[in-house]
């Protein structure tokens, strides 16, 4: 029997519905949650992330700012743009669009959002945090993650989850989650370094792939009736469609959905996830600013 496909799109929305009544009595109490995105030079993937999550914020109705810095922006323009959005009471979460321009040191920039406004949950303060347990901004893709499998009822105590990818932004921080004593599960994270994945893979209850490589997990990489959450986002050549390119996963979708017990599209899996644990995330800031928790 072919897996159920998870919809992100949905999962995404009836979270985003939950975010609406908080949203409704911050602005009795005259505060609108808002969020500011910096985005430095002209990638159009970036470009078209940071127009998805603005579209998102005004769709529930909060507030949102671009700060857009030309590519060749020094490092000190940018880190004043952050400088003054931290000071902003207008702005509750700051998001840095990443990658910035190699001249500008991501880690610089990062480690200047306040703690309190990093809704991203990228800054050194909130990752100390996450790996200690307290309470924190959660990274948004890890966060929607393990949102996913909460909704999906997906089994997570006990099961061997085998993460492919330690990057800061998903695959470090999702192992840290999921080992976290409410999700429990035990964890295997793969890297370049991992001499045989597909013996790690095939022994995974719940496979995360997250290594940016366009289908780099075959069907025969999967354990029968597994849980398959496919994280990447690859733009592959397609002569045959108007844009002249189409997004596929970490995951050969086609001949997984046969073998898995549940997967993730790409796209509508794990990327709506992603923007609405940022509105979330935007949500929460906003409700610790204006004294609502
Ligand atoms: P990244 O920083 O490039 O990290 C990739 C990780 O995968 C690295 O840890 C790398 O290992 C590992 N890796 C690469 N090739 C591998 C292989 N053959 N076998 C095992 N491990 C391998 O990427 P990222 O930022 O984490 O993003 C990963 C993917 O997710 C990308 O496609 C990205 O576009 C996508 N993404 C999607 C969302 C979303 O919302 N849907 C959000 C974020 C990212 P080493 O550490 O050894 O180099």
């Amino acid at each position: 029997m072919p897996a159920t496909i998870i919809d992100g799109k949905q999962i995404g929305r009836s979270i985003r519905e939950s975010l609406k009544p908080r949203i409704q009595a911050l602005q009795e109490k005259g505060c609108t949650p808002g969020l500011a995105v910096i985005l430095v030079g002209e990638d159009p993937a970036s470009a078209s992330y940071v127009a998805g999550k603005e579209k998102a914020c005004l769709e529930l109705g909060m507030h949102s700012r671009q700060c857009h810095l030309p590519a060749q922006a020094a490092e000190a323009e940018v880190l004043a743009t952050v400088a003054e959005l931290n000071r902003d009471p207008a702005i509750h979460g700051i998001l840095v669009q990443l990658p910035l321009p190699k001249h500008v040191s991501e880690a610089r920039v990062i480690a200047c959002i306040l703690p309190e406004k990093d809704v991203d949950g990228f800054t050194p303060v909130n990752v100390g945090r996450m790996v200690l347990g307290e309470r924190c901004f959660l990274p948004c893709t890890p966060h929607g993650i393990i949102k996913l499998l909460q909704y999906t009822n997906i089994t997570t105590k006990g099961a061997h989850a085998v993460v492919v990818g330690r990057s800061n932004i998903v695959g470090k921080p999702l192992a840290n989650l999921l080992v976290r004593k409410d999700i429990n599960a035990t964890v295997t994270v793969c890297h370049t370094g991992t001499r045989d994945l597909a013996e790690h893979t095939r022994r995974a209850d719940i496979l995360v792939a997250c290594a940016g490589l366009p289908e780099l997990i075959k069907a025969d990489m999967i354990k029968p009736g597994a849980c398959v959450i496919d994280v990447g986002v690859n733009r592959v050549d397609a002569p045959d469609t108007k844009k002249g390119w189409r997004l596929v996963g970490d995951v050969a979708f086609d001949d997984a959905v046969q073998v898995a017990g549940s997967i993730t599209p790409v796209p509508g899996g794990v990327g709506p996830l992603t923007i609405t644990m940022l509105l979330f995330n935007t949500v929460e800031a906003a409700e610790l600013a204006c004294g609502l928790r």
